[in-house]
C-alpha cells in the first residue's frame, strides 16, 4: 500500500487537472452511515421511489421519517480527515474539481468553495417544493416538523422534499453536464468511498479513464472498476487520503 500511496501522490504532483469523485464512504468516518455496507441505511430502510413520493401521502410520511433519522447523525457530523485532506489539495491549488454523490454538504463545510463542488445528487440541507420549486432551509423545514407536520407542504399546495435526487427522479442537468465534462478532461481521477453502482454517477470514472486519465480507486469494498483502474487502494478513506496528501506536501 505504501508504494501505491507514493504512486498516487506522484501523479497528483504532476497533475494539471485533478478531479476527485466521492461517495458515501468518505462520510462514514464522520458518523453518517453509507447505504450498501452492513449496518448501512438499506439494512434499516427501504428507499421511497420518486413516483411513490409524489403519489402517496403514506410514502411521503415514510420518506420524511427516514430523513429525520438521518438528521440525527447529520446534525452532529463534521468534516473528517478525508474531507480535510481534499480541502488541503484545494488550498495547494491542486484540485480542479470535486464531484460528489453525497448530499451531506461536508465538502463545502471542509472549506472547498461551492463553485468547485458538483453535487450530482443534490443537498439534503435544502428543501424544495415539488410544484413551485421554492427552496427553503433546513431550519424552516424543522420548524414545520416541530409544529407537527409529518410531510411538510408548501403554501402553494405542493409537496416539500429535500433537494436530492431520489430513485426514479431526474438528475440535475447542469451538474451532470459539468461532471461529464470535468471527468473527460481530467488527467488524474480519484474515486473515494463509492460502490460505483449508482448510475449515471458511476459512469464518471469510465469517461475519465476512456479519455486517458490515470484512475485511482480508494474504497473498502469491491467496485465494478477495480480491474480497470491504475491504482486500487483498499483502505479507509481518511487514513489513505491523509497519507497521500502528506506525501504531496512533503516536497
Ligand atoms: P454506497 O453506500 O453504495 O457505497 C459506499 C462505499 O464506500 C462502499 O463500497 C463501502 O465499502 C465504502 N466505504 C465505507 N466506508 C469507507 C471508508 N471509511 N473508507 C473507504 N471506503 C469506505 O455509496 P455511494 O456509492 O455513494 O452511493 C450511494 C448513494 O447514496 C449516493 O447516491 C449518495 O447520494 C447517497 N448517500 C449519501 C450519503 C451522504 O451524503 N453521506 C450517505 C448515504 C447515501
Amino acid at each position: 500500500t505504501n508504494e501505491k500511496i507514493t504512486i498516487a501522490a506522484d501523479k497528483i504532483k504532476a497533475s494539471n487537472n485533478l478531479v476527485i469523485f466521492t461517495g458515501a464512504g468518505i462520510s462514514t468516518e464522520s458518523g453518517i452511515p453509507d447505504y450498501r455496507s452492513q449496518g448501512g441505511i438499506w439494512d434499516k430502510f427501504q428507499p421511497v421511489y420518486f413516483d411513490e413520493f409524489m403519489s402517496s401521502k403514506k410514502a411521503r410520511i415514510k420518506y420524511w421519517e427516514q430523513r429525520l433519522d438521518m438528521e440525527k447523525s447529520l446534525s452532529v457530523s463534521k468534516p473528517n480527515k478525508g474531507h480535510k485532506s481534499i480541502a488541503k489539495l484545494h488550498e495547494m491549488g491542486k484540485l480542479k474539481a470535486l464531484i460528489t454523490q453525497n448530499i451531506d454538504g461536508l465538502h463545502e463545510a471542509s472549506g472547498i468553495p461551492a463553485k468547485k463542488i458538483i453535487e450530482l445528487h443534490g443537498n439534503t440541507r435544502r428543501v424544495r417544493c415539488m410544484s413551485c420549486s421554492k427552496l427553503i432551509s433546513w431550519e424552516e423545514t424543522q420548524k414545520m416538523i416541530d409544529a407537527g407536520e409529518k410531510a411538510p407542504e408548501c403554501s402553494c399546495g405542493g409537496y416539500f422534499k429535500p433537494d436530492t435526487v431520489s430513485f426514479g427522479q431526474a438528475m440535475p442537468v447542469e451538474e451532470t453536464r459539468r461532471a461529464v465534462e470535468l471527468s473527460t478532461n481530467s488527467d488524474v481521477f480519484i474515486v473515494v468511498g463509492s460502490t460505483l453502482l449508482v448510475q449515471p454517477a458511476a459512469l464518471m470514472p469510465e469517461y475519465a479513464k476512456n479519455a486517458g486519465a490515470f484512475l485511482v480507486i480508494i474504497n473498502l469494498s469491491e467496485t465494478p472498476y477495480d480491474t480497470k483502474c491504475d491504482v486500487l487502494i483498499r483502505g479507509k478513506a481518511g487514513d489513505v487520503l491523509k497519507n497521500i496528501v502528506n506525501q504531496v506536501i512533503s516536497d
